[in-house]
């Protein structure tokens, strides 16, 4: 079995030679442990936060050990009564073709009720996140204009969809013509914004906020950060509320990071902003999994992905999350 070790800590934007592709041999499993072949994983820039020697919300990845991330797998062979042969499984251990874990670290997924790779998209954490910072951060109701940035993304396009799907106008923005097309057409939002052919992120947030009859945005889906930011405290209506998810312009800047001009504006606005991990909702997901069941079952839940083949794959589908070549979740299929 192969799997993707990390060497050393990457400096700014990481390069290849800080990993290595490593073989192992994965042993019969012992008492207690099941026996697991990943189907596939899934990469988000959280893990670049990972890869650094810092104190965050998880703990660094270890040096020379396969990389941990979320995966979908199938049970080869258990020796725990709760795990069969041919269970579908999700687990945190990705970046690894195969493995051996207790049951502790596996959860059981329906094989029927959607595709497995959904399970790490809309059904996943990206739906979780999604869910959790609109419906509880931003206390989304009918009607609110909502503004999405790196909207064509895993997170950003559940998003979008689960914001027009109650009812809310939606303004996206992404990088590049095919991502723009794709938020107007398999997304169906409002107003969309290539913000790369944008001089000014604002001007082109302030025309789409009029081209839908609105007179500025009362909830801003934060991911970006920088300009982005600047533009949604610009438009923000008084009372808004912003739910902070990430800020991935951030991410890899090794000078310092840029502070949006007008962050008075959060109090002459009296705008809530709240950063937020969804690793505190849990308590949500049984919920969130059941409306997005039935949204994909009534067609208004598209899965977004972009997949990549084969082990040897996987930076290639890391690396790309930063260039923004993704459109939807990344994923590596595995086997
Ligand atoms: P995405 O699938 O959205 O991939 C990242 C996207 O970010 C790229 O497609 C790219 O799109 C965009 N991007 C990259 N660099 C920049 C930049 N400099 N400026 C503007 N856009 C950029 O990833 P995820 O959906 O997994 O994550 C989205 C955000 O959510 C991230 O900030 C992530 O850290 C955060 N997150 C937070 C969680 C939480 O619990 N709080 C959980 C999961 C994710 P484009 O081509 O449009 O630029």
């Amino acid at each position: 079995s192969r799997e993707i070790q990390l060497k050393r800590r990457p400096v700014g934007k990481p390069v290849a030679e800080d990993f290595t592709c490593a073989s192992r041999d994965v042993p019969p499993p012992a008492e207690g442990e099941v026996q697991v072949r990943n189907l596939w994983m899934a990469v988000d820039p959280a893990m670049r936060g990972r890869m650094d020697d810092a104190k965050s919300y998880v703990p660094p990845f270890a040096l020379d050990a396969a990389m941990e991330g979320p995966a979908i797998g199938e049970v080869i062979a258990s020796h725990d009564p709760d795990f069969a042969p041919g269970d579908l499984v999700f687990s945190r251990l990705g970046w690894r073709e195969a493995f051996n874990a207790p049951a502790s670290a596996l959860q059981k997924r329906d094989k029927h009720a959607l595709p497995s790779q959904a399970w790490l998209c809309f059904a996943g954490m990206p739906g979780l996140t999604a869910y959790a910072g609109l419906l509880r951060i931003a206390q989304l109701k009918a009607g609110d204009v909502v503004f999405v940035s790196a909207a064509s993304g895993a997170v950003g396009s559940i998003a979008c969809q689960i914001a027009r799907n109650m009812g809310c106008p939606v303004i996206g923005s992404a990088g590049g013509p095919d991502k723009v097309a794709f938020l107007r057409e398999v997304l169906k939002v409002d107003a969309a914004i290539d913000y790369k052919a944008e001089p000014s992120l604002t001007k082109a947030l302030a025309r789409e906020v009029k081209a839908i009859g609105a007179s500025g945005i009362d909830v801003y889906f934060e991911n970006v950060g920088g300009d982005h930011l600047q533009a949604a405290l610009s438009l923000a209506n008084n009372f808004a509320r912003f739910a902070v998810c990430g800020m991935i312009s951030q991410y890899n800047v090794t000078d310092a990071p840029s502070v949006p001009r007008n962050l008075t504006m959060i109090m002459t606005k009296r705008i809530r902003m709240e950063g937020y991990i969804a690793l505190d909702h849990m308590d949500l997901e049984a919920e969130m999994v059941e409306q997005m069941t039935a949204w994909s079952a009534a067609g208004q839940m598209a899965s977004a992905e972009t997949i990549y083949e084969g082990i040897d794959k996987a930076l290639d589908a890391f690396w790309g999350l930063f260039s923004g070549a993704n459109i939807g979740r990344t994923m590596v299929k595995l086997s």
